[in-house]
């Protein structure tokens, strides 16, 4: 594991990078160790602790980040509830798309909502129109929201108190 969590100047989490290029930010006096791992690293020319934290030390402004589009994602915004009967559920709900993939729905935030297995099977290879059912809202990207993707089996117990602010997940894409 060399992933290096990057931290703006204000200490925000901003992403994870490769520890190649964590090492280049510090040589080029771009950014600074916030804290390192145990392990040492090893050149002809020189020797290391590994970084596992760095800092810059500039303010990067950077674009609102869009949140992903994964299922964990959808089934978020929707708050696990099923867009068209209501029942609440965390752990057997469904990703629909509500005009089905077979007739050309894409996969978007506009056209996919949280829906429970009996709603889905119900819903079938339906529209809601045909199927007779109704979404309780309408599906919207959801606006910006703090998040970074770090891998589950990669965080690293040092970052934690970087990234308290956020919502740590990666999950399984959708294809577009
Ligand atoms: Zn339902």
């Amino acid at each position: 594991m060399t992933d290096v969590l990057v931290l703006n100047f204000t200490y925000e989490a901003m992403n994870v990078t490769t520890f190649q290029r964590a090492v280049k930010l510090i040589f080029a006096g771009k950014a600074e160790i916030v804290h390192n791992r145990d392990r040492t690293i090893a050149s002809t020319t020189l020797q290391m602790r590994m970084p596992s934290i760095i800092r810059m030390l500039y303010y990067i402004r950077r674009p609102r980040q869009k949140v992903a589009l994964t299922k964990k994602n959808v089934l978020l915004r929707d708050d696990y509830l099923c867009q068209y009967c209501g029942l609440r559920g965390e752990k057997l709900m469904t990703v629909d798309h509500v005009v089905p993939k077979s007739k050309g729905g894409p996969s978007t935030w506009e056209n996919l909502v949280c829906a429970c297995m009996r709603c889905n099977n119900r819903k079938n290879n339906r529209t809601p129109d045909d199927a007779n059912m109704q979404l309780t809202r309408k599906p919207r990207q959801p606006k910006y929201i703090p998040w970074i993707q770090v891998k589950r089996n990669t965080l690293p117990s040092e970052w934690c108190k970087f990234l308290f602010l956020y919502n740590v997940s990666i999950e399984e894409r959708i294809e577009v």
